[in-house]
Parts: structure tokens; sequence; C-alpha cells
């Protein structure tokens, strides 16, 4: 017999009618588990004259006031937990570039309905039970190492929580141990991927068949190219901490079209950002997520700042993110001009001479901002200069020609760029502050 957790949920694939009304069910009761236990949402609710009671049906939640990150960081450290402190079984913390950091807490049911979805997405991603998992998502405060743990865990893989760093021994480790599945940022995969190269290790010997990348913005040519480097598959998945962490959403295997959130734990709008209308599916706009069952931080219609657009469900009746390709906080503006990392990502993995590892840097040297392109060559490509200088050159054009904005080069040697080994750092931005 084949093991039970190789095989979706039945909520995974039900109808539509019946995912609606679950969903009503458990949005009227996340909204008076936070009326009633958060002083914050007490107050936001009233101040829009709004209580639970009116939510009568899922539209009626663009009725309620939203939240964003600077709720939870006027509420620190535990200001904004709906249960009490003892019944927290983890906290979680995000370092925050500035100011206080944002604090998340889960009881043990948070746990247990986190190690669901999370094991929900891997199956999905491809995994099955008996796979050997290796983990190079940080562990600590970060959700991201920890949340991959408890969910492959709960799918009845073996885990190795390797963590980030070290990128000779996780390539080892990888090999000797026999690792179907990877779960790491994109941009730091691009660092094992190149390390596995210095090893001497082929496509044909990498054990490693999927990998499940997220926690930053990865363009569809970056999943071709890492495809093509490592032989594997490539799968998205999407989360932050305030909802839960990561499992939030996931792209299945089969499909590869998008990432289906899990509605039965996370409900989806799409608003525009501007005026906070939400928007009908189809339409691009800012994500924003309520929790449905969570109990220590439930959170009402959150503004993730994550910009996206909600599709019909495929391989699964959830509905599909398209793939993320930016933040709005993320957004440059260079001289007027808008403009994304990804943007440029996608433009750099156009030319095969050149290697995924990018930076972005800004600067205002007089009333002009300036932006500084910086890239490395590939191996293969790196002894011949002419090539070298032609890709620079090509890039620079593109740049100027697609996205209408003058770049400056600057083309390093192979290694030059900053690695990441979590999220990357795609943006430093020395223009003075306010
Ligand atoms: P954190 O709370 O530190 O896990 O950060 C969450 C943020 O990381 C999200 O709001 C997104 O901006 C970003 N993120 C996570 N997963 C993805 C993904 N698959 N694609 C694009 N951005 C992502």
């Amino acid at each position: 017999m084949t093991d039970p957790r190789a095989n979706p949920e039945p909520i995974e694939t039900a109808s539509r009618d019946e995912l609606s009304a679950l969903q009503l069910e458990r949005m009227k009761w996340s909204l008076a588990h936070a009326f009633e236990n958060v002083p914050h949402y007490r107050k936001a609710f009233e101040a829009r004259g709004v209580h639970p009671d009116d939510l009568k049906d899922l539209s009626d939640l663009a009725k309620f006031p939203f939240t964003v990150k600077t709720d939870l960081r006027d509420n620190y450290p535990f200001g904004m937990f709906a249960v009490p402190r003892e019944k927290v079984v983890r906290i979680h913390a995000s370092s925050g570039t500035t100011g206080k950091p944002t604090v998340v807490g889960y009881t043990e049911k948070d746990i247990d309905t986190w190690s669901t979805v999370m094991a929900r997405s891997i199956r999905a991603a491809g995994g099955r039970p008996g796979d050997i998992v290796h983990v190079s998502y940080g562990y600590g405060l970060f959700t991201g190492g920890l949340g991959a743990h408890y969910g492959a865990e709960r799918l009845g893989c073996s885990v190795v929580p390797f963590g980030g760093g070290q990128t000779e021994r996780q390539v080892q480790l990888i090999r000797d141990f026999g690792a179907r599945i990877i779960m790491v940022t994109p941009s730091y995969m691009f660092a094992i991927a190149d390390e596995m190269k210095r090893q001497g290790m082929s496509v044909a010997d990498n054990p490693l068949e999927i990998g499940i990348f997220g926690a930053e913005p990865w363009t569809e040519k970056m999943r071709e190219e890492i495809e093509a480097a490592t032989g594997l598959d490539a799968v998205d998945i999407f989360g932050m901490s305030e909802i839960i962490g990561p499992g939030v959403a996931q792209e299945c295997i089969e499909t590869k079209d998008g990432l289906h959130i899990w509605e039965d734990h996370f409900y989806p709008e799409i608003i525009d950002p501007d005026t906070g209308e939400v928007l009908p599916d189809g339409e691009f706009g800012e994500l924003v997520i309520t929790s449905l069952t969570k109990e220590a931080l439930p959170m009402v219609r959150y503004r993730t700042r994550d910009l996206t657009r909600l599709k019909p469900g495929t391989a699964r009746s959830h509905r599909r993110i398209e793939k993320i390709t930016g933040r709005s906080d993320d957004m440059l503006i260079i001289r007027g001009v808008n403009l994304f990392p990804t943007q440029i990502e996608e433009l750099l993995l156009q030319d095969g001479r050149l290697s995924p590892h990018y930076q972005l840097q800004v600067d205002r040297p007089g009333a002009m901002d300036e932006l500084t392109v910086r890239v490395e060559p590939k191996t293969e490509t790196a002894g011949d200069t002419a090539a070298v200088e032609a890709a620079g050159r090509d890039l620079r054009e593109r740049i100027k020609t697609m996205c209408g904005v003058t770049a400056k080069i600057e083309m390093n040697e192979v290694g030059g760029v900053a690695r990441s080994q979590g999220k990357a750092q795609r943006i430093v931005d020395n223009r003075p502050k306010g």
C-alpha cells in the first residue's frame, strides 16, 4: 500500500463551494478571535465602525481595516498575541533593517498547522515520504529553516538540517547522503551550484532532483538557469513570518505555473496599493492575506507589500498567485523611472556569457541618482576579455532600451560579486535617507 502522506489532502482538490464555506466559517472565527483578544484589533475595528458579526459573506472582509508591519512594531514585542504568552511555544523574529524586529509567535496548534502546510508544499513540489531533504535555509529566528524542517519531518522525509554557509561541506553531504530535495534561497543555490562544479560534480552525478526555492524574488529566467546548471526541477515556495513562515503558497511540480495559496488557512485579496480598493482576480496589485486558523498571531488583512495577481487553480483547486517579482518597497526610482531588481535579472540572464550573481548599487553624488549594476562573467567566458567587455556593453544597451535607465556596468572577476548564503541583498542604496 502506498503511504497516505504521498497523496494530496482532500481539501487541496475540494470544490470552490466547499472551500468558500470553510473559509467563511473560519474567517468568522478568526475575526472574532482577533477582536476579543488583541486590543489593537478591537481599537482598529471600532475606529472603522465594524464588528466581527458584520461579516456575513467573504466579500464583507473589505470593510475591515488593514494590518501593516508597523502595527507589529508598535506592539513590540508581544502586544499582537491573541493568547496568553505561556501558550506560545515558539517565537521567531525578523531582524528588520531599521528599528525594532517584527516578532511572531505560535501555539502548539499553530506549529501543527505550519507543519501541515509545509508538508503539503513539499509534496506538491514532488517530495515523498522517505526522501532525503537537505535544508540550507537559515535556522534560528528566521522562519525558513525550522519551517522547512518541520514540514519535511511531517511528510516523513529524512531531514538534513544544514542551514546556511560552509558551502563546500554542503556539497559533500548532498553527495554522500544522496539528498533528493534541497530547500534553499535561489541565490544561495547558485553558490552551491558553483561549488558543485568546482568539486567536479556533473549534472549526472548530482543526486538532487528537486529544488524548493523561495524567501526572495526570482525570475523564470533564473529557473531556466538553475535547472540547466544543476539538472533539478526548480519550484517556487512563498511565505512570510507574519502570516506563518514559508508554506503559505507553493508551486506544483507537474504544472510549474504559479503558486497555490493554501486557502483553507490563508485568505488572499489583491488591492490597489494606492487606494486600498479590492481588485478582481486577474488584476495586478498588492497581496493582502488574512489568516483563518492562527491562534497566537491572527492577521487581519495583512498588507504584504508583495506585488502579484490571483489566478484560478490548476493542479489544485486553491487559487494561484503569479510568481512574485517584486515588493513595493524594493522598487527603485532612478531619475523618475521605476525599476525592480528582477527586471535587471531577466535581462542579465538573457546573456549566456554572464553569471547569475548580481547586485545593484544606487548613489547620488550630485543632484542625480546613479545606478551601478555589478555583474561577473561565467567561468567559461572569463578568459575571453573581448567577450567579457562586449557582454558588459550589451547589458548596458539592453537596460537602456528595455528599462529606460542609463546604468554603469561594473564587471567583476569571477567570484567578485558578494555571494548570499540566505536572502540575497540585491540593492545597496547609498543615497542619503529622508
Ligand atoms: P520573511 O518574513 O523574512 O520570510 O520575508 C517574507 C518576504 O520574503 C515576503 O513578503 C516576500 O517579499 C519575500 N518572499 C518570500 N518568498 C518569496 C518568493 N517565493 N518569491 C518572491 N518573494 C518571496
